[in-house]
């Protein structure tokens, strides 16, 4: 049976769904968005997709015509016959029915073959970081991430050094990823009708990372370089040696009064490569 958002309303009531807030629940219902997505993410057949909450399977069954395999999370097992009525004849889409933030991906994975591993959901908006963040602390070996998310917490993903939502998670991101902006995506196409803005955004793995000796020090040298935002480095990294980072930010023009806010990813790759090198 042919998908149609724009049947949404009835679909559901007619199984007698009730959205749940808590779970970030709006759903897709302009089927132009979804063709624009798709188009966008540019998949290939040979693609294994990851979806973060199917909901009621618009995207979902668009994304099994064009990749290999769709394997969704989904936490609201309510949903399940509704994913079962019109996912029925997709035999390429599995749908685990856990929380994506405690499931085990990479065993999830590890059954499939596939030449390219892509991202692309309407994440629930509740726990965006977290799930970006799974992916990376997890090292799940995504391509591509494209996901529609809030319109402020996109701005983080691409913050440069210097503005206001540049974070510690926008120097991850920076890290592993070329990130930018898409598409702007109105309220209207959403049910129920959320009270914030959206936006897709891409995210293209970088084909060369930057040289960091020791993976676990550079982000935890990050984090606490961020951990409270007002204050200078000299402040945030009392534990480090102050006198080799000193050393480091000279040669870019700053002294240990920066925040930061300030600090590019190359500088926090040389910051934590120096440590390194002379502190073993
Ligand atoms: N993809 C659908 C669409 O675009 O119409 C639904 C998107 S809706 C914004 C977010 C979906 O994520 C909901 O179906 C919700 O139940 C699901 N969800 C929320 N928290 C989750 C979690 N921790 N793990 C997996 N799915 C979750």
């Amino acid at each position: 049976m042919e998908y149609s958002p724009k049947k949404l309303s009835d679909i559901l009531e007619k199984y007698g769904f009730n959205f749940k807030k808590n779970f970030g629940q709006n759903f897709i219902i302009d089927e132009n968005i979804i063709d624009s997505i798709i188009h966008k993410a540019m998949i290939s057949p040979n693609t294994l997709i990851l979806e973060i909450g199917p909901g009621a399977g618009a995207l979902t069954y668009k994304l099994s015509e064009v990749a290999k395999n769709v394997l969704c999370f989904e936490i609201d097992t309510t949903l399940k016959p509704i994913l079962d009525k019109f996912l029925n004849d997709k035999k390429n889409v599995e749908v685990v029915y856990e929380d994506f933030l405690t499931v085990n991906v990479k065993e999830k994975i590890s059954s499939y073959s596939y030449d390219n591993l892509y991202v692309v959901a309407n994440l629930p908006y509740y726990i965006t970081t977290p799930i970006i963040m799974k992916l990376i602390e997890e090292q799940i070996p995504v391509d591509k991430i494209v996901i529609m998310v809030q319109k402020e917490v996109g701005d983080r993903f691409k913050a440069r050094p210097g503005t206001k939502d540049y974070s510690s998670l926008s120097v991850f991101l920076n890290y592993y990823f070329d990130v930018k902006k898409l598409m702007d995506i109105s309220k209207n196409v959403f049910l129920p009708k959320p009270n914030v803005d959206s936006i897709i955004i891409e995210m293209t793995k970088k084909e060369v990372q930057k040289q960091v000796i020791d993976k676990n020090y550079f982000f935890k040298l990050i984090r606490d370089s961020f951990k409270q935002k007002r204050k200078t480095l000299k402040n945030n990294l009392k534990e480090y040696p102050l006198d080799i980072i000193e050393q480091v930010l000279i040669k870019y023009g700053y002294d240990l009064s920066v925040r930061a806010e300030q600090l590019s990813l190359e500088i926090f790759v040389d910051m934590a490569n120096t440590i390194i090198e002379k502190e073993v």
